[in-house]
């Protein structure tokens, strides 16, 4: 989903990272219901959102075998971008994981890659509130549906993605089976309320992988969500944003809740994916070029980035 990239554009122009803000707060609305132990709304949509959550590092999942035989192709990556970040972010990813896949972005019948097809416009507000990025989201996962493939990954712009891995990943398990993997950044299943209906709601919590390390569904279990394979569509067309207005978090909590909370299915939870809420520091050396998804940021005005020793400057090359 790339835009063209600029001729001559040099990358000494991308800038730093973006500081972070907090999550979705201003899409967020007054719950009635608040969650023990919390002293204000603000304390809780704190909980709710992306926040930072210093997990102890997870000992690392034993390999499995290979389940089946999968390739670049099967995957359709989706990156969510938004047109401020197209040059401090994008090209980034443009001139790193994307070139090195040429063979996921490229049109078909045409031999060239980025062609416009691969850049969706997804007519989603530009804000940064939780209708436009469940907006954008519903829009990543009718594109999935419509593509036919076989996995349905999410990341967002500030994510590194070592395809080879994920592949290597996702090939252990078969896709036409339900498979939600991904990280939780927070420590403990969500406490959410689902509106059911105009004056009914409905305490419900389940696990979210958080959208900023990237998470990953098989097709079989992205087909329950739709209209073709569940008697009430939870996604596809307008369902998507219905449901996300049902639950009212951001949109990968709304995964979340469709597939731990309506479909039963757990998440599976994979130490190989990174989003900028964890210490990125913590990552060994010598494990780095196993994960399947890294990023980078501000935390505390301080950058949280991989330490990698490269040619670039950071100013070049902010992500490490
Ligand atoms: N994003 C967006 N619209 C906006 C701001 C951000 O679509 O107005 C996207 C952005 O491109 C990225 C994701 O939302 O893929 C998360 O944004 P960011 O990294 O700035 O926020 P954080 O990770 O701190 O939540
Ligand atoms: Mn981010």
């Amino acid at each position: 989903m790339w835009s063209r990239r600029e001729a001559g554009a040099a990358r000494g122009e991308a800038g730093g990272a973006q500081p972070r803000r907090a999550w979705g707060r201003r899409g967020l609305a007054p719950r009635r219901r608040r969650a023990p132990g919390l002293r204000s709304f603000a304390d809780y949509f704190g909980r709710l959102s992306r926040a930072r959550r210093e997990l102890p590092p997870a000992p690392p999942s034993p390999p499995r075998p290979p389940a089946e035989d999968i390739s670049p192709r099967d995957v359709f990556i989706a990156v969510k971008t938004t047109k401020k970040f197209h040059k401090a972010r994008l090209e980034l990813l443009l001139d790193t994981w994307i070139s090195r896949n040429r063979d996921m972005v490229r049109d078909g019948d045409r031999d060239g890659w980025a062609v416009p097809r691969n850049v969706i416009n997804t007519n989603c507000s530009a804000a940064h509130s939780r209708q436009a990025l469940s907006c954008k989201m519903a829009v990543e996962y009718d594109k999935f549906i419509e593509s036919g493939r076989k996995w349905f990954c999410h990341v967002d712009d500030d994510n590194y993605v070592n395809v080879r891995m994920l592949v290597k990943l996702l090939s252990s398990y078969p896709h036409t089976q339900d498979i939600y993997i991904g990280k939780p950044s927070l420590d403990r299943p969500i406490q959410a309320t689902e509106r059911i209906s105009e004056n009914k709601m409905h305490p419900v919590h389940f696990w979210f992988a958080t959208g900023g390390a990237g998470f990953c569904i098989s097709r079989g279990l992205a087909l329950k969500m739709s209209p073709w394979g569940a008697r009430v569509p939870w996604a596809f067309g307008g369902h998507f944003m219905s449901t996300a207005e049902k639950i009212r978090l951001p949109d990968d909590c709304t995964i979340g809740y469709i597939i731990e909370s309506v479909l039963g299915v757990k998440l599976i939870r994979s130490n190989l994916f990174h989003s900028h809420l964890e210490n990125l520091h913590q990552v060994p050396k010598s494990e780095i070029h196993k994960q399947v998804t890294l990023s980078y940021g501000m935390f505390e005005n301080k950058r949280n980035s991989i330490h990698m020793k490269g040619a670039f400057s950071v100013e070049e090359d902010p992500s490490r």
